[in-house]
């Protein structure tokens, strides 16, 4: 059992088993209104909206439907960003960041709905302060989502109170937001898929754009086997699109994650009596969902790059032991892992030139962001409203250096603690 950097273990759910949708055909130029690049979260919701207003719309996927970070993440749907909401008020002042807050409330609703009743959909999630810093954070957290944010569902649990909702090891208290939500993250990309077909879009797995060319007005985007010519370009092909877009790691940094999946036990449900999810502060970032069928999902680690070092599934494992010394000996079913899109500021990056729109940088928050960021896609491109123009405002100059300085940076900032954990495993 490893931790490879593309393929997620199968294990299809019969939610999943739809036809697999042909190649764009050999030699074929097909035309269309939008050509969206990326069938994860963004793309698809991107596709759902546009066809949804009357649009021709065709999706280009290198691999297949939710191959990427949409297929094998941690499911915990919540609102905000990856910065903290004290940050944003700090960064942008109390009318902007409140209206970025509406917005990604707005986020979880619409996530909610689209995931309708078949994405298993499990309320509260919990933020666990893991040190005296953590809790201080979540308190300061909670006050700014309360008192500036009008934001009354979240609230503060001491420890006592909070080990009543989760049993976590060296608790130090911390949050339970009951409007964040976890579901089954596979379950619902291939549901936003089948909602894409029924609303009359095209998708195409294993068709990777190759490149992109503007010329009288209109984009042809390069696959193998043919082309789409398009007025419009939706970039949704996250960190990892092999080299389609070039300077995509100044935007966004990839970040692999690693992730495993116990047998079902009952003590699953013993530990997480209260959430259904929930993540902690240390840096490692430990995240955990309760699945329906009762086993543990645990996830943690930053990894700066595409590769996955080598004993990450050790790692990972000690890991769990550390924060449910009650679960550890639970059989691991499954491992994987994934590349996060982490920005320098935490809040996701959108730009719109000469028709094409690129979006990414969700940080770990992309569930309810890019199903949102879809909407306000579609609206840009019908010129419904211009509130992708709310995140295109912020200022994005404060990117990544290059490659060799974003991987220092990152390992200093905030993923020293994981790496110096993979490097003592490696030496002992
Ligand atoms: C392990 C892990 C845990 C996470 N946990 C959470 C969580 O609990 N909550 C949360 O909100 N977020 C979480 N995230 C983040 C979340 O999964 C992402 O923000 C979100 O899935 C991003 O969606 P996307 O559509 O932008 O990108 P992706 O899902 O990565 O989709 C991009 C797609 O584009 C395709 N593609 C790439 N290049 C090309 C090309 N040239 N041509 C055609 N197609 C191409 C890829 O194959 C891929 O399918 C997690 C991420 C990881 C990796």
């Amino acid at each position: 059992m490893f931790f490879d950097t593309i393929d997620l273990p199968a294990r299809r759910t019969a939610t999943q088993t739809h036809a697999r949708s042909a190649r764009i055909r050999k030699a074929a130029l097909r035309n269309a209104e939008v050509c969206v690049v990326g069938a994860g979260y963004a793309g698809l919701s991107s596709a759902l909206h546009l066809a949804q207003a009357g649009y021709d719309t065709v999706v280009l996927e290198a691999k297949n439907i939710g191959a990427g970070a949409s297929g094998r993440n941690g499911g915990q749907v919540m609102p905000g960003f990856a910065a903290d909401p004290h940050a944003l008020l700090a960064a942008l002042g109390e009318r902007h960041a409140s209206a970025l807050w509406a917005l990604s409330t707005e986020a979880v609703a619409m996530t909610r709905a689209l995931a309708g009743t078949v994405c298993d959909i499990d309320p509260r999630i919990a933020i666990v302060a893991a040190d005296r810093a953590g809790h201080d954070e979540i308190e300061r957290a909670v006050a700014v989502r309360r008192d500036v944010f009008g934001d009354r569902q979240i609230a503060w649990h001491d420890a006592a109170s909070l080990a009543r909702a989760v049993a976590i090891a060296n608790q130090q208290g911390g949050a339970i937001d009951a409007r964040a939500f976890a579901l089954d993250p596979r379950k619902y990309v291939h549901a936003l898929a089948r909602r894409v077909r029924d609303a009359g879009a095209a998708i195409h797995e294993a068709s990777p754009a190759l490149r992109l060319a503007r010329a009288n007005g209109l984009w042809t985007v390069e696959t193998p086997t043919g082309c789409v010519r398009a007025a419009h370009v939706v970039l949704a092909a996250n960190v990892d699109n092999a080299g389609l877009a070039p300077d995509t790691g100044r935007l966004a940094a990839p970040v692999r994650t690693f992730m495993l999946e116990t047998s079902p036990s009952p003590l699953v449900g013993q530990a997480l009596t209260g959430v259904a999810a929930g993540y902690d502060t240390t840096a490692s970032l430990h995240y955990f969902r309760r699945t329906a069928d009762g086993r543990l999902q645990f996830g943690g680690g930053g990894w700066p790059g595409r590769m996955a070092p080598p004993l990450a599934g050790l790692y990972l494992r000690r890991e769990m032991a550390r924060v449910f010394p009650q679960l550890a000996h639970l059989p691991v079913a499954r491992q994987w892992s994934g590349l996060v899109d982490v920005t320098t500021d935490g809040l996701p990056r959108f730009a719109r030139e000469d028709g094409l729109i690129r979006l990414l940088g969700f940080c770990g928050h992309g569930i309810a962001l890019a199903t949102l960021a879809g909407q306000l896609v579609a609206d840009a491109i019908d010129d419904q409203s211009d509130r992708l123009a709310l995140l295109t405002r912020l200022d994005q100059k404060r990117n990544w250096p290059t490659a060799a300085g974003r991987t220092a940076q990152l390992a200093i900032q905030s993923f020293a603690p994981s790496m110096a954990r993979f490097l003592k495993l490696a030496s002992a």
